[in-house]
């Protein structure tokens, strides 16, 4: 080989090794907010999980992540014998790391308790060591006194509820009377718990969903089954982590995972106009009416229950353009159910498509 053609290679080597490439996952913003997309329940060999805290933070960087939280378990450490039990390590680890990659990272730690209470990550947080208690309560109260946002994780887990039906105990009544409880997880990994959305709604909870990943992400997710892993998107005024952590206390997220969109309408209504733009009818013959609504999102949307005389359903499908064709006699509102949108246990989004 030329001395120049080794050049060229070792070059492109240096290049690609110094610049990751970040996915772009297409999702648009919302009118006077930015979407963050976040996974918030990570582990890494520091509990119990297989993989260093950098790599975690170069698989979000390659899955278009923008924020990212390390959140080992407390109480479970399988790996002490061989890895130091330090509860800031994955943090400290990743800190600087994830700056450089312009990937917002959120210290967090994970209360693993049995059922009842279950599963907690305190995020946002400044000292792990100092939230594992032996009483939950005392755990709790420290994690709240580091300004933390508390998250009820998996809350219909099988290992811990067999029926896979999510219940609120006393104890997680009493979180929720002292505003302890912030947010509770509708994804976990690629489980859902439809309750969840109730629980939300009635306590004024924020729906998060994440990955729970404890080996190689890219193994687990990937095509064709998955074209991303569950994320929770955040609409924050800007993309740094003071922001990041007010959208969550006030509640801005969706649910993203696989081809479902999930949300409380307020915000899941706004999100689909911004996927979607309607154009005017392009031709027209004595019978129907054509014109095309424009999908520049990832998410096929799924239309169902059409008025009578219009399509019965109809698929967005991501990325593209798709041709409608009405007939002239509908004169309702071109009304439909997205199926894979949902906005509460048992209830999706309604649209119109207005030409
Ligand atoms: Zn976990």
């Amino acid at each position: 080989m030329k001395k120049n053609s080794i050049l060229i290679l070792l070059l492109t080597f240096i290049t690609l090794s110094i610049y990751g490439q970040r996915k772009i996952v297409k999702l648009p913003n919302l009118p006077g907010y930015i979407t963050l997309k976040c996974d918030f329940h990570i582990h890494t060999v520091f509990s119990d999980a297989n993989v260093w805290p950098t790599v975690r933070i170069d698989e979000a960087v390659r899955d278009g992540l923008d924020a990212l939280a390390f959140t080992d378990h407390l109480e479970y450490t399988p790996h002490k014998n061989y890895v130091p039990v330090d509860f800031n390590a994955a943090w400290k680890i990743g800190e600087t790391y994830a700056k450089e990659r312009n990937l917002i990272l959120v210290h967090g730690a994970e209360i693993t308790r049995k059922m009842p209470p279950g599963h907690f990550n305190a995020l946002f947080i400044s000292d792990a060591s100092l939230i594992l208690q032996d009483s939950v309560w005392d755990s709790f109260e420290a994690a709240i006194k580091q300004g933390a946002f508390l998250q009820w994780n998996h809350p219909g887990w099988k290992a811990q509820q067999p029926d896979g039906i999510p219940r609120m105990y006393d104890i997680h009544e009493k979180l929720i009377k002292k505003g302890w409880l912030h947010g509770v997880e509708f994804f976990n990994s690629n489980e859902y718990y439809p309750l969840v959305f109730k629980f939300a709604k009635d306590n004024n909870l924020t729906l998060t969903g994440n990955s729970d990943v404890h080996g190689v992400i890219s193994e687990i997710y990937k095509e064709p089954d998955y074209n991303n892993r569950p994320m929770t998107l955040v609409f924050a005024k800007e993309r740094t982590s003071d922001a990041l952590k007010e959208a969550m206390f006030a509640g801005r997220t969706m649910v993203y995972f696989q081809d479902k969109l999930v949300g409380k309408e307020e915000y899941a209504k706004p999100f689909i106009y911004q996927c979607i733009s309607v154009g005017k009818p392009y031709y027209e013959n004595e019978k129907n009416l054509y014109f095309e609504v424009t999908n520049n999102s990832d998410v096929p949307f799924y239309l169902v229950n059409g008025i009578p005389d219009a399509p019965a359903s109809i698929t967005l499908a991501a990325n593209s353009v798709t041709r409608i064709v009405i007939n002239k006699k509908v004169a309702a509102p071109l009304v439909y159910d997205v199926k894979n949108v949902i906005i509460g246990e048992n209830e999706v989004l309604k649209i119109e498509l207005k030409y």
